[in-house]
């Protein structure tokens, strides 16, 4: 069982206008960055690498050492970008945070950038949250009028400007480097890596991109140190967590928790099952990430955890789904989604999503032979490890999964379909 934490990153939400500087300043916003200021670049790196923080966008990658890759040299200026594109099913983590409390991202942008010496910031928001756009320039104005952002920041000689930049509602535009090509106002498209962004991300430029809820962290180790960030959490996988919660649960939502909790510890915080329908299949961190069953509710849901156990922890997107659901109509709806939001850079992924997408709709619709699943996991391995960046695997989960654990589910539709020929023959 894991251990509950006083709230960290989350604790400020409940607090009347908690998104204006007043609020934040009143319950301790703004003073890690006095600490920080105060430091120097190479310390703040030292301490987020001791925290163990790491990437919580989905991939894990442990921050300090990604900040640790940004050249000494200035040959061409640093870039911190804050990948706040949000677009994983089910995911809904980063625009409450922004929502809530968007001083705690602008802090950690200043210590980051500091730490990186970078004096241009860019939070990359997916366009269809222009709510939370108009938030994070409304307090990125705030800051700026308190002195917190703009020239000599607190008299220390640090310069800092943050744009808030949209962007116009594509999946693949969560990608890191298809993230900066659209910064860049071209057609987002991943590119080869490496180069990873540190050595030529933003205009060829060394560049550090970052999920939302990792830099607002920053301010938090900041103030309370590593040992005590490590103490939340486990060995590998340190710090609190905000797992969004959706899905048939009684009180769906964002529940901040130490790594490493499980499904049952959070159907327990989220009132249980809706209506006492039991449970029958869950993914611990978007649809991108393999699904789980009712077997797994004692998983501890870290990054060692969920990949032990088969699946990924990705960006701890719990979405919950009872006996009600058909696994073979779910699967089908998230391959849509893939085939969607397919870049068609590659041809594994763009070719392979179509027909995945083309097999399951003719399953679903009862028209489908026993020999339509062994295309739809045929197709798949040509797709995982083939395919030019994450998507293409992550579009594979649900399928593979949903057969490992369903394939029943799958072979009734054919069965079905099957009798129906046989009668219409007869
Ligand atoms: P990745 O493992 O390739 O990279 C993770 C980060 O580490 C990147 O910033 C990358 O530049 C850096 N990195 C990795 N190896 C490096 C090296 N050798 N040198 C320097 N830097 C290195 O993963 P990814 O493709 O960036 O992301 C995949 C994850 O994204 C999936 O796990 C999925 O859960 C997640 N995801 C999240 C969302 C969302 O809405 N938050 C949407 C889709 C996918
Ligand atoms: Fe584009 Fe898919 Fe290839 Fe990624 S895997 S580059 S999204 S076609």
């Amino acid at each position: 069982m894991a251990d509950p934490i006083t709230p960290v990153l989350t604790k400020r939400w409940l607090s009347p206008n908690s998104w204006q500087i007043g609020t934040y300043e009143a319950l301790e916003g703004y003073t890690a960055v006095r600490k920080a200021l105060a430091g120097t670049p190479e310390q703040l790196v030292q301490v987020v690498k001791d925290s163990g923080l790491r990437g919580r966008g989905g991939a894990g990658f442990p921050a300090g050492i990604k900040w640790s890759f940004m050249p000494p040299n200035f040959d061409k200026p640093h870039y911190l970008v804050i990948n706040a594109d949000e677009g994983e099913p089910g995911t809904c983590k980063d625009i409450p945070l922004m929502m809530a409390d968007p001083h705690s991202l602008i802090e950690g942008c200043i210590i980051a950038s500091y730490a990186m010496r970078s004096n241009h910031c860019f939070i990359y928001v997916r366009g269809e949250a222009l709510h939370c756009i108009r938030r994070l320039n409304a307090a990125v104005r705030e800051a700026e009028a308190a002195g917190y952002l703009g020239e000599n920041i607190l008299g220390s000689g640090f310069d800092l400007k943050i744009t808030v930049h949209a962007g116009a509602g594509a999946y693949i535009c969560g990608e890191e480097t298809a993230l900066l090509d659209s910064l860049e106002g071209r057609r987002g498209q991943p590119r080869l890596k490496p180069p990873f962004p540190a050595a030529a991300g933003l205009y060829a430029a060394p560049t550090t991109v970052n999920n939302v809820e990792t830099i607002a962290s920053a301010p938090f180790i900041v103030n309370g140190g590593s040992s005590w960030f490590r103490e939340m959490g486990r060995e590998k996988s340190p710090g609190p967590k905000i797992y969004s919660i959706s899905g048939h649960v009684e009180k769906p939502g964002q529940y901040e928790c130490p790594l490493g909790t499980t499904l049952r510890e959070l159907l327990d915080m989220a009132g249980g099952m809706k209506d006492g329908i039991p449970l029958k299949f869950w993914t611990p961190g978007g649809s991108s990430t393999p699904m789980f069953t009712a077997e797994h509710l004692d998983v501890p849901l870290d990054f060692e955890g969920a990949a032990e156990a088969g699946s990924m922890l990705g960006t701890t997107a719990v979405q919950v789904f009872n006996e009600t659901v058909s696994v073979p109509w779910a699967v089908m709806k998230w391959t849509q989604f893939y085939e969607h939001e397919s870049c068609g850079k590659c041809t594994p992924c763009r070719e392979g999503t179509y027909w995945l997408a083309q097999i399951l709709e003719r399953m679903v619709e009862g028209h489908g032979t026993e020999e339509d699943i062994d295309t739809l996991l045929d197709v798949c391995d040509n797709i995982l490890g083939r395919s030019f960046c994450a998507l293409g695997d992550g579009a594979v989960s649900p399928i593979q999964s949903g057969i490992k654990y369903f394939r029943d589910e799958f072979l009734a539709l054919c069965e079905a379909n099957k009798r129906e020929l046989v009668g219409a023959q007869a």
